[in-house]
């Protein structure tokens, strides 16, 4: 028996956010993540809206559903006729989904100047909806929109409107924040005044605008709602809805109330990044449970504590929500954190005092210069190489020379890059055409060494990124070039810092393809033992 009931509007709420446009085959795909992380509720959209919406009604009848039920939602009738002859109850009705959810008005302030009727009229409608649906579906939802504000004006008409959809037969009431400006203190309040009063389950619909979404939710939880609505990553409209990857774990692991699986609960960053994918966005790292950063740890003290105990620095075991504790390289870095980050690539170096110090003390001299190692983890494993002495030279440079040209107004420039390399005493030269100085470069320079080295055909660059780092007093600019490669099985980060753009490019390069060498020859050795 589950505590709580997780409603997941992002398929409507969700879609309501800027920049959020979700194709028919991104809503079906986002349904099948939500059943499997044991959702109770799907709301699919607003048939009435648009076209869209009524064919995922249609094409989500297809999914094992298991537990998960699919909501429709709309608005009460409208003020003139009966609720038969409503064409938007009619289009509910056509989803033909078990569940339906009418969103109705329970603040004076919008009967009296949106809708323009009587307080009696809206009562009315709110209870005759909801009447005709409840003939017509297992179970139907009502929405009191804006009821928190309306409470605060006129809480008795507020009331008086609940009051209507219990009469009218609804299986849920569910209180919205709509415009998301609640306090727990008053959410509280009013589900109080209306105990006794109205029986029907409870749900909550808060909205984050007070950046209390979470807060105002766990407040209602804990007088005793027993739905929770919410949009996975809080995605919606203004400043989004409830963020239901972080209320789930709220609710499960810090108020102990049973709403999904344990395992299901592990696959909450999986199913919130891929959310990020279909929407086009990227995640936020500082997101609570989910985020890249949830777990991860900076400083050495921090760093010498979780190994000893994880419990010491982290609030959850990060592995309950599917999340991973990660240790950063950096300035804040002890001895303990190069201990720990060597061992997950499998270096052990306790005991190698020296080689610890002397990587010590080249990460602070680099990056005082600019470096940064955390977006660069294989720039990283080179530097312990090279301080176990290990490093090998792949190649030895004896030159390069890159041009840019432009021959006319209006035309696009032209980038030739040349370059001499030598390998085992032998010398190579090579010559390359780019799209940009860099590109150029890149390539002369992977012409010059795939005959000696095959395996970098596999080689790709995926992303470049340049920063240029403020200056300080009396020294010039310089950029940090950040390179993101990869190949069939790995991705992985090189850096280079320099006052020239196309030498901190070049640096970076050379790591890239320093550790993609490095990286098979370490399978090889893997294979033979
Ligand atoms: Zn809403």
């Amino acid at each position: 028996m589950k505590d709580v009931l997780i409603y997941d509007t992002t398929l409507r709420d969700g879609c309501q956010a800027e920049n959020i446009s979700f194709t028919l085959e991104d809503k079906i795909r986002i349904a099948e993540k939500l059943v499997e992380l044991g959702i109770d509720y799907i709301e699919g959209g607003y048939p009435g809206s648009n076209p869209r919406d009524a064919d995922f009604f249609k094409e989500v009848k297809k999914l094992r559903l298991r537990n998960t039920m699919i909501a429709a939602f709309g608005t009460t009738r409208k003020p003139s006729g009966k609720p038969s002859q409503d064409l938007n109850l009619r289009m509910l009705l056509e989803a033909d989904t078990p569940v339906v959810t009418l969103v109705g008005k329970t603040w004076d302030l919008h009967v009296r100047d949106d809708l323009r009727i009587s307080k009696k009229a809206n009562l009315e409608i709110i209870a005759d909806s909801i009447a005709f649906m409840k003939k017509r579906v297992d179970e139907v939802i009502f929405d009191a929109e804006h009821f928190f504000d309306g409470y605060r004006t006129n809480p008795e008409f507020a009331v008086e409107c609940l009051k209507a959809a219990q009469e009218g037969g609804a299986d849920w009431i569910v209180l919205c924040d709509t415009n998301g400006g609640g306090l727990p203190g008053e959410i509280r309040r009013a589900i109080s005044a209306i105990e006794g009063v109205i029986t029907v389950p409870l749900g909550i619909h808060c909205h984050n605008d007070g950046e209390l979404a979470v807060a105002n939710t766990m407040a209602a939880v804990e007088m005793g709602v027993r739905q929770v609505q919410g949009t996975v990553n809080g995605f919606g409209e203004r400043c989004g809805n409830l963020n239901l990857c972080s209320m789930i774990p709220n609710l499960q692991l810090k108020m102990g109330k049973k709403c999904i699986e344990l395992k299901q609960l592990k696959k909450l960053r999986d199913v919130s990044h891929i959310f990020y994918e279909l929407a086009n966005i990227i995640p936020d790292k500082h997101q609570p449970y989910v985020g890249d950063s949830a777990f991860a740890h900076k400083g050495g003290l921090h760093v010498s504590g979780i190994i000893k105990n994880r419990e010491t620095y982290e609030h959850i075991d990060p592995e309950v929500v599917g999340n991973h504790q990660r240790v950063l390289v950096s300035d804040l870095a002890g001895r303990s954190n190069v201990i720990y980050k060597a061992k997950e690539y499998g270096i052990n170096l306790a005991g190698e005092d020296h080689a610890v110090h002397e990587i010590l003390r080249r990460i602070k001299d680099m990056e005082s210069q600019g470096y940064e190692f955390e977006a660069a983890e294989a720039s990283f494993e080179l530097l312990i190489q090279e301080a176990l002495g290990k490093k090998r030279k792949n190649f030895r440079l004896l030159g390069f020379r890159v041009i840019d040209e432009k021959r006319k107004e209006g035309d696009p420039p032209i980038s030739e890059a040349t370059i001499m390399v030598e390998v085992n005493g032998v010398v190579e030269h090579a010559a390359a055409m780019g799209s940009g100085p860099v590109h150029a470069l890149d390539r002369a320079l992977r012409k010059a060494l795939t005959h000696f080295y095959p395996s970098l055909r596999e080689l790709e660059l995926l992303d470049y990124k340049v920063r240029v780092l403020s200056s300080g007093e009396g020294t010039a600019a310089s950029v940090r070039v950040l390179i993101e490669s990869g190949d069939k099985k790995d991705e992985w980060g090189t850096v280079g810092v320099s006052h020239n753009v196309i030498d901190a490019s070049w640096q970076a390069l050379v790591d890239s393809i320093d550790y993609k060498l490095y990286k098979d020859k370490k399978k090889k050795k893997k294979y033979k033992a």
